[in-house]
């Protein structure tokens, strides 16, 4: 192929160097799509990534006074969040187009076993719906566990429902866990997600497993939105 898989100009303006850095991206992104994803560079706050100060930042100190206190204990993430991320991963996960994806796996790979590799984790992918996963016939998050190189196990499934991005922040918190066990809770969990934006989604997920005998649980998101 010689046009970006995803812009559709052609690939041969790139630099020979750039394949040192970025070499399964360059075999299908030109140069320009492949540098426009925003890498996070600083860790910001040391429990969710958060990019102000390297403090724990005001969220993850309300989160652990809330219900929610010790579920999670960490997220990284690999991306910020810009315009190009955004509408690259809106066609990733609604076309369901699993080539577009393929682009993350070695820096995802390499992000899961810097920060999980000292433990037998296990990769727990974010679940869709029933009726979502018809609706696309594809799960991101499941693409994005097959990157991490760990034991993926689907033990959650999920209540359809209203679009949690519908609802205030506040209103999230409160809500009902949409999120149910469906065989035995690993002791050591990482779950995959495309994007940790107020981490209520991730906290969901890792409270049931909590309740079931897990005893470790961090997440491991493409997006720190
Ligand atoms: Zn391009
Ligand atoms: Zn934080």
């Amino acid at each position: 192929m010689n046009n970006c898989m995803y812009c559709g100009e052609p690939k041969s303006a790139r630099p020979m160097w750039s394949t040192l850095f970025w070499p399964e991206r360059l075999t299908s992104l030109c140069e320009s799509c492949a540098s426009s994803f925003p890498l996070l560079t600083n860790q910001g706050c040391p429990s969710c990534m958060k990019q102000a100060g390297s403090d724990i930042c005001s969220d993850c100190l309300q989160w652990e006074t809330s219900d929610y206190q010790a579920v999670l204990d960490k997220n990284v993430s690999l991306y910020s969040y810009n315009y190009f991320i955004r509408d690259y991963v809106a066609q990733w996960k609604y076309r369901g187009d699993y080539a577009l994806g393929k682009v993350f796996e070695q820096a995802f790979r390499q992000l899961f076993q810097r920060h999980f590799s000292n433990q037998q984790y296990f990769a727990v992918p974010i679940p869709l719906s029933d009726e979502r996963m018809q609706e696309r016939g594809f799960n991101q998050a499941a693409e994005l566990a097959d990157f991490t190189g760990a034991t993926q196990i689907e033990v959650l499934g999920r209540k359809h429902g209203e679009k949690q991005s519908k609802r205030s922040k506040r209103h999230r918190m409160r809500a009902d866990n949409p999120f149910y066990l469906l065989g035995e809770s690993p002791r050591y969990t990482v779950l995959i997600d495309d994007i940790y934006t107020t981490g209520a989604t991730l906290r969901h997920a890792a409270q049931v497993l909590k309740e079931n005998g897990a005893q470790k649980i961090a997440a491991c998101t493409l997006i720190r939105g």
